[in-house]
């Protein structure tokens, strides 16, 4: 008899590898358990999937060691990551060790120093020794518990030192306890007594039972979305059960945590990449282990072992933030309602401007809708209005129309927000004499003008240089083109002086603290002025806020994405939804060369359903997602020849097999052409039933991963791909 089991690793692999365990006694493996094995010429760090029958042991190599003593990922946890690398097309060992806090990635054994008592400690207590106090405590406390105590819970090291001394004490070594504080003070902040829509929404969910539901929570900007969460997240706990919440951004966690924290008896599990490892481990551990109750996290933490799960939550499920984009390419909220379903629990999915996905979803009746339509604090909802530019004459890209409006927020006391989504000073360089503009080496691409530290940057690749003083190629002075945060920033404060300004985008907050920093700034009213990129778009509450201005809605409108209207919507909605939050009413104003432009005429005249309504009938006429599945391959080389030939060759064999139910599209060369020296292409497959598009997949890992790839050609593919890029 041969026991067997198949194990992952990191890497390229499809498969699993298979190992036995060549030793009797000691641990055995079981799914989930890290074990040690040999790997080629070296050893690796594994995690065993499943036990395999019927191998012969000649042919395998041996299991070296048992990491774990109890499984790290439990079954269904598991079976989630197989899925979601069969789905998503991506080594198995990548998914399930991307899963592992990073700490457990490697060979570090979850064991700590403890105690156990021995008969002659038991004997000892109870004799009334030991004298000195301490150490009867110490011993008293290894007597009463029912399993070995960890050594940090016996007191100081002396002590302890003298209970192993006497004979009365044995150390030995135990998996070290998920455990997760209970906090001192319960929340002690009251629920508002929650509208009619609230409770409808709350009641919605609670009356539909246990089991599992998906829900859209469709809520205008301040509507109270929150508060739905939060009397869903107190019904669960109240019963026994976890919640895990998921956000998009790391910089929305922390008003979230506090505001959970106020008003709940529990300590949120936090679990995001800012985080020190040793704390991450800490938090996942207590999910996993059931002891942490509430869980809030970003995208990876759609992967978390849930020991007793009741509820699933995924906020601003709109946002691109929750589809990862390099690597392992899934999209957290897709794996969350695949997993609502395999835990059998609910799923509210909620945002102010929900995707077409789960919009149709929610119109077909396979979701459940929940509607909030007005502000929870009685606030109204801004007045959005079009600024036709044209023909007018801007000042660094604010028409006299815009400045005038802010003169007149500030004035009033108001603070002003304004939207460009684009960094920097400028985003070219160009010259009037010749025509040049400085472009990237590597990239198809304008190098942006940083003038802050003086360096042109290559936003695509990280490329940077100089800024030279004059054109390379014709010696004339070289002039800005276009607008980026940084300039505006600078026009504005030279404009508008003492009033404070703020600028919010990934340049201006990339140091420790400055974020919060930024933030409290804007709160306490000392930047009356803030600029933004798409950092202003996320659910960040600015009270003060009752003018926003939109600096050049044309750049979303005209994108090449298919998804470009509907982003344009989501984007102006939601930094829409920043102004008038309190007692003054907000006034929205939208700069735009095409004020008929069909998808902003609905905007402003309808309302989000309309426009998004609109979209699906497009979509469904164009046979695009979300009325078709697609997959899309990448592929990208030194030469545009490699990359191209090989998509053609993938297309080929597809057309030739897949028949009418599978379109391919392309190949084409990707919108950014050329991106640091590599030339990349994509080609689009959609199909009708979802199967059609795995099965054609399927066999394009087939094929491929039989070929010998040359000229260092690298390929991908991207499931339900939401940037076309
Ligand atoms: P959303 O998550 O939809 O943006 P929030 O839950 O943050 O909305 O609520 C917006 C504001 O309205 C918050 O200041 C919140 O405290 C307040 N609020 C929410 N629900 C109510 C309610 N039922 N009564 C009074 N104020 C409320
Ligand atoms: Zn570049």
């Amino acid at each position: 008899m041969s026991s067997a089991w198949t194990v992952v690793v990191p890497g390229p692999f499809f498969g699993g590898f298979t190992y036995h365990l060549d030793r009797a006694g000691g641990p055995c493996p079981v799914p989930g358990v890290r074990v040690r094995v040999p790997f080629g010429q070296s050893e690796r760090v594994a995690v065993v999937i499943e036990p395999v029958r019927e191998k012969d042991e000649q042919e395998t190599r041996p299991i070296l060691e048992v990491l774990d003593e109890a499984p790290l990922l439990d079954e269904r946890t598991l079976a989630c990551l197989r899925w979601a690398a069969a789905y998503y097309h991506h080594p198995l060992g990548e998914v399930v060790f991307a899963a592992l806090p990073k700490v457990l990635r490697g060979e570090r054994r979850l064991e700590v120093e403890a105690l156990s008592p021995t008969s002659a400690g038991r004997a000892a207590l109870e004799e009334g020794a030991p004298r000195g106090e301490r150490q009867r405590e110490a011993l008293s406390a290894l007597a009463a518990a029912v399993a070995p105590v960890p050594v940090a819970r016996l007191g100081p090291a002396a002590v302890r030192r003298r209970l192993v001394e006497k004979g009365w004490a044995e150390p030995t070594r135990i998996t070290a306890p998920a455990e997760w504080p209970v906090p001192a003070e319960p929340g002690s902040e009251a629920a508002p007594t929650l509208n009619a829509e609230q409770q409808d929404a709350v009641e919605a969910v609670a009356s539909a039972g246990d089991g599992f539901r998906a829900w859209l929570l469709h809520g205008v900007t301040g509507s109270g979305k929150t508060e739905v969460y939060l009397a869903l997240i107190e019904r669960e706990l109240a019963a026994g059960r976890q919640v895990l919440v998921v956000v998009p951004e790391i910089s929305l966690t922390p008003q979230l945590i506090d505001r959970f924290a106020r008003r709940l008896a529990v300590r949120p599990a936090v679990l995001h990449s800012g985080l020190a490892d040793g704390e991450r481990l800490t938090a996942w551990r207590a999910v996993a282990a059931g002891t942490a109750g509430l869980v809030i996290g970003t995208r990876s933490a759609a992967f978390v072992p849930l020991a007793r799960p009741g509820l699933i939550i995924v906020d601003e499920e709109h946002d691109a933030a929750l589809k990862q984009q390099e690597g392992f390419l899934y999209h957290a909220r897709d794996v969350l309602v695949w997993r609502a379903r395999q835990l059998d629990v609910p799923i509210v999915l909620g945002s102010a401007t929900p995707s077409l996905e789960s919009l149709r979803h929610a119109w077909e009746g396979r979701y459940g809708h929940l509607r909030l339509t007005a502000r929870a604090s009685g606030a109204r909802m801004p007045a959005i209005h079009c600024l036709d530019v044209r023909g007018q004459t801007m000042v660094a890209g604010l028409s006299p129309a815009l400045l005038r409006a802010i003169e007149r927020h500030l004035l009033a006391g108001g603070q002003v927000m304004l939207y460009l989504n684009r960094r920097g000073y400028a985003p070219s360089l160009v010259c009037h004499a010749c025509g040049y503009v400085a472009g990237c080496p590597h990239c198809d691409a304008f190098l942006t003008w940083h003038r802050q530290i003086g360096r042109l940057r290559c936003h695509h690749c990280g490329f940077e240089q100089g800024v030279p003083a004059d054109c390379p190629s014709c010696q004339a002075p070289l002039s800005v083109r276009g607008m980026g945060t940084e300039q505006l920033e600078d026009v504005l404060a030279a404009r508008f002086p003492g009033f404070g300004i703020v600028r919010l985008d990934r340049d201006a907050t990339a140091g420790k603290g400055v974020m919060a920093d930024s933030l409290a700034r804007i709160a306490r009213g000392e930047a009356r002025l803030v600029v933004g990129t798409q950092m202003l778009v996320k659910g960040h509450d600015f009270p003060g806020v009752t003018l926003v201005g939109v600096v050049n809605a044309d750049q979303a409108l005209f994108a090449s994405d298919f998804r470009g209207p509907e982003r344009f919507a989501q984007s102006l909605l939601q930094v829409a939804g920043r102004a008038g939050r309190a007692e003054r009413p907000g006034e929205v104003l939208v700069q735009t060369h095409d004020p008929d432009h069909p998808v902003l005429r609905r905007l402003l005249a309808e309302d989000y359903e309309a426009v998004m309504a609109a979209q699906l009938a497009e979509r469904e006429q164009a046979e695009l997602p979300p009325t078709r599945f697609a997959g899309l391959i990448r592929a990208d080389a030194p030469q545009a020849d490699t990359a191209r030939t090989f998509l053609e060759k993938v297309a080929e064999e597809l057309r030739e097999s897949s028949g009418e139910d599978l379109s391919v599209w392309g190949p084409v060369p990707a919108p950014l052409a050329r991106r640091a020296g590599r030339y990349r292409f994509q080609l689009l497959l959609l199909a009708r039933v979802r199967s059609t598009l795995h099965r054609a997949l399927w066999q394009v890992d087939d094929s491929v991963g039989s070929r010998r790839l040359g000229g260092r050609l690298r390929w991908s593919i991207d499931v339900d791909p939401i940037d076309l890029a």
